[in-house]
């Protein structure tokens, strides 16, 4: 049987975090042994809420290839791609556009919520709300279909971003005849992973990420700020780490003293400020190796961006292919 296709992918509006870690790239080490994956550096996703920041997004293209190849991408298992270069895709979004309702588009609880986390961009009422930005879940519908991604993984937040593409699928291929592949998702065992605020989403556009590539300074700076429980005062009081970040994140990365962190907080017998620089301790320990490969591909720029303009090339190709198909199907495959 041929191998599926997956597409999955990071906007470059930041360096990737611990939440990307754990709900998107671990999953996606793990699935490129078994399945054709395409990795986007969606850019033009990106600038969707940075088209006044384009150098933010320019910059980042580069950062978040080199997170992912850092943690484990294999550039000889999977396609890792740049979204604006591959023109396919913004083509597929003029036709899908026809095929979503704009009332529909503003019902989508993700794209809802994140509106509203964009005030200073689109206004208290999301009033002022782009028709890119609003749009962007059709945008993604291009990226998933050009590359016939089948699968795709994903954190919680974007379950509803995929529905859309999924309804997108079906009425091209009900109107046109059958034609594209429809996706489904595959949701991450880490589906949505707390920031150190608690705030149910670590987000780089949040203000509440370790960043795989923090140095021990920055790293130290943010858990010692970290929420714990706020009933626990002094150092023995007892404490409930259900409810503390710096438990939550010893989950996480602590692989070895968690049953002890857990029993001695609980007795009373454990300070917040030891338990947070164990805790940095573990993290950095977890850091370690994927910072030293980091500085392997920030040492040589030139073999990152060979495997940026191999793996565009490679994307090139299929998007094409899919391309060739939708204008058959559509009838505007004039001259052939
Ligand atoms: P932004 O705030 O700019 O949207 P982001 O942190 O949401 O950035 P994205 O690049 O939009 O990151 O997301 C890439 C992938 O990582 C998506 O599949 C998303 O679901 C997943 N992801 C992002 N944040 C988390 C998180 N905190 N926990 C689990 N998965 C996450
Ligand atoms: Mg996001």
């Amino acid at each position: 049987m041929e191998k599926k296709n997956i597409l999955t992918g990071d906007r470059p509006s930041g360096k990737l975090h611990l939440g990307h870690y754990f709900g998107a790239l671990k999953p996606r080490i793990e699935l490129q042994d078994k399945y054709n994956t395409y990795v986007l550096i969606a850019d033009v996703q990106a600038l969707t809420d940075n088209f006044n920041n384009p150098e933010r997004v320019s910059q980042n293209v580069r950062e978040v290839a080199i997170d992912n190849l850092s943690v484990g991408i294999d550039p000889n298992k999977s396609v890792i791609l740049i979204q604006s270069m591959i023109p396919e895709i913004a083509e597929l979004t003029v036709y899908y556009s026809n095929l979503v309702t704009i009332a529909r588009l503003y019902r989508n609880p993700t794209v809802k919520n994140e509106i509203n986390q964009k005030q200073h961009l689109f206004g208290n009422k999301g009033e002022g709300v782009t028709y890119g930005f609003l749009g962007y879940p059709v945008s993604q519908a291009g990226d998933i279909t050009a590359f016939d991604g089948a699968l795709v993984p994903v954190g919680e937040d974007q379950i509803p971003v995929l529905e859309q593409t999924r309804e997108i699928v079906r009425k091209f291929n009900s109107i046109y005849g059958d034609t594209l592949v429809e996706p489904e998702h595959l949701l991450s065992e880490n589906p949505r992973i707390k920031g150190l605020d608690g705030n149910e989403k670590m987000g780089k556009s949040l203000g509440n990420a370790i960043f795989l590539s923090d140095p021990e300074e920055e790293v130290s700076k943010k858990i010692m700020k970290a929420v714990t429980d706020p009933q626990k005062i002094k150092k023995d009081d007892p404490g409930n780490p259900d409810v503390c970040m710096v438990y939550y994140y010893h989950k996480l990365v602590n692989k070895t003293t968690l049953e002890k962190v857990c029993e001695e907080c609980k007795k009373g017998t454990r300070g917040c400020v030891q338990c947070k620089q164990e805790l940095i301790a573990k993290m950095m320990e977890f850091l370690k190796p994927i910072q030293e490969k980091r500085k392997y591909y920030e040492d040589h720029p030139e073999i990152v961006d060979e495997i940026l303009i191999e793996g565009t090339k490679k994307a090139q190709l299929k998007a094409k292919e899919v391309m060739k198909r939708v204008k058959k199907s559509m009838k505007i495959n004039y001259f052939e």
